[in-house]
């Protein structure tokens, strides 16, 4: 389905996430991909344009995961039982080295048709070192909405040696590809300059990341403090914390997205708060390698700006948005009672909050006329998500990604009645049982 020019998203609950706990009967009109109106009661039968049926759902903001890994998505399932070090260094890192080209186009596609369908419609993602031309090209494609760049790593004694590069030349690389896409498809993609994590980086390629975005003007992504023995093992190295370590290099302000944050001190909660640097909270993954739980109410108390995220296939399983909503606005009563975060704070952190923590708050993240029509439709006839009338509620705690009924981006319908329309499922089915069986054959090879 091609972009229609005017589009009526009619007779849902509208949940427009511009005030705390808002939400009415109505439609959103869409005009030249944008949000034109949001209409209390709804607009008159007859009014013009195409019509995508939202009765009996719930009408919300797409959501924004800020820390993905599609290229990781031919592992899934396949390094499951390990923690961080153990997963990064015998089956993620292997695995980056043996995809080819080929391989990285179909895991970024696989990715991304699963946060799609999922309604996830923004994401920040973090590549391999090679072919990362590749996962651009499937975004394009597939029409999510995505900021992205290739990793940087140059040290490791574990790593393959393929993945450890030269630092100048991989900078040069990150740089071109940049150039290439940042600003790309209507202003839908953009690059962020991404070093993998402290461990994996030279100082000296930490600080060219740095130079490099705030050059450019793009956004820094990297791994921080999600596992207590990297973090014993960066004070080892460097006589610092994860978090003091980085920001001695560059590595915090606002233009700076943190994954993880699980295992920090108290000076550097503060400094992450006195600085304006990003973290991304991945309960999912942090739970799966058994890495801790980061104290989001202690983050959002001091005024951290925080923003939710999947992390990788290989270490979630999955890319749901609503997964990770569920989790935040449940696990967090282990340590601060189950009022800790509810479903609206989660609901937020996957919509405004998670545009602002990318500074996409003028274009996404809330239903708001003049902005992106990026907007996701949450069936809510589920047995799970009945009775209620708290959509938040009823979306974060009763609802999956397979309530996703129809899905927009920039007001193109990627997806209606839940079936992704800008990739043939059955083809993507068939790419991804070859790339991941010759992937795993040139891992097995190695
Ligand atoms: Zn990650």
């Amino acid at each position: 389905m091609d972009r229609p020019r005017h589009l009526v998203i009619r007779g849902g609950t509208v949940v427009p996430m511009d005030e705390p706990r808002r939400w009415f009967r109505g439609d959103v009109v869409i005009r030249d991909g944008l949000i034109d109106s949001v209409v209390e009661g709804g607009v008159p039968d007859g009014v013009g344009g195409a019509v995508l049926d939202a009765g009996g759902a719930a009408v919300v903001p797409g959501f924004v995961q800020c820390h993905v890994h599609v290229v990781q998505s031919l592992l899934r399932h396949q390094a499951d039982g390990l923690s961080l070090l153990d997963w990064l260094n015998l089956r993620t890192l292997p695995y980056e080295a043996a995809l080819d080209a080929d391989g990285v186009e179909t895991a970024a596609e696989l990715g991304i048709a699963e946060l799609l369908s999922g309604g996830t419609t923004t994401v920040l993602d973090f590549g391999t070192t090679h072919d990362h031309d590749r996962v651009f090209g499937a975004a394009e494609r597939l029409g999510i909405r995505m900021i992205s760049g290739r990793t940087h790593m140059d040290i490791g004694e574990q790593a393959p040696p393929s993945l450890l590069e030269d630092a100048a030349a991989s900078l040069a690389d990150a740089e071109a590809i940049g150039a290439r896409w940042h600003g790309a498809a209507g202003g839908r993609l953009g690059y962020a300059v991404a070093p993998r994590f402290a461990l994996s980086c030279s100082r000296q390629l930490l600080g060219g990341c740095v130079s490099l975005a705030r050059r450019r003007g793009w956004l820094l992504h990297s791994h921080a403090s999600e596992n207590v023995d990297e973090v014993a093992a960066v004070r080892e190295a460097t006589g610092m914390g994860n978090i003091e370590y980085l920001h001695s290099v560059g590595l915090t302000g606002a233009d700076v997205v943190l994954a993880h944050g699980v295992h920090l001190e108290p000076a550097e909660v503060e400094l992450l708060a006195a600085t304006g640097t990003r973290i991304c909270h991945c309960p999912g993954a942090n739970l799966k390698l058994g890495s801790g739980i980061a104290d989001l109410p202690l983050l959002l108390s001091r005024g951290v700006a925080v923003g939710l995220g999947a992390d990788g296939p290989p270490c979630n399983n999955r890319l749901s948005a609503i997964a990770e909503m569920s989790l935040a606005a449940t696990i967090h009563g282990l340590r601060s009672g189950p009022a800790a975060v509810d479903a609206w704070q989660a609901l937020a952190l996957a919509t405004v909050d998670g545009a602002r923590a990318l500074h996409l708050e003028h274009r996404v993240g809330t239903l708001t006329p003049g902005k992106a029509a990026d907007i996701a439709v949450v069936d809510l006839g589920g047995w799970s998500t009945i009775p209620g009338d708290d959509p938040a509620a009823r979306i974060v705690h009763g609802a999956g990604a397979g309530d996703i009924r129809h899905v927009l981006v920039d007001g193109r319908p990627v997806v209606v009645d839940s079936r992704l329309l800008t990739i043939d499922a059955e083809t993507l089915r068939r790419r991804v049982d070859e790339a991941w069986r010759a992937t795993r054959s040139r891992m097995a090879e190695r």
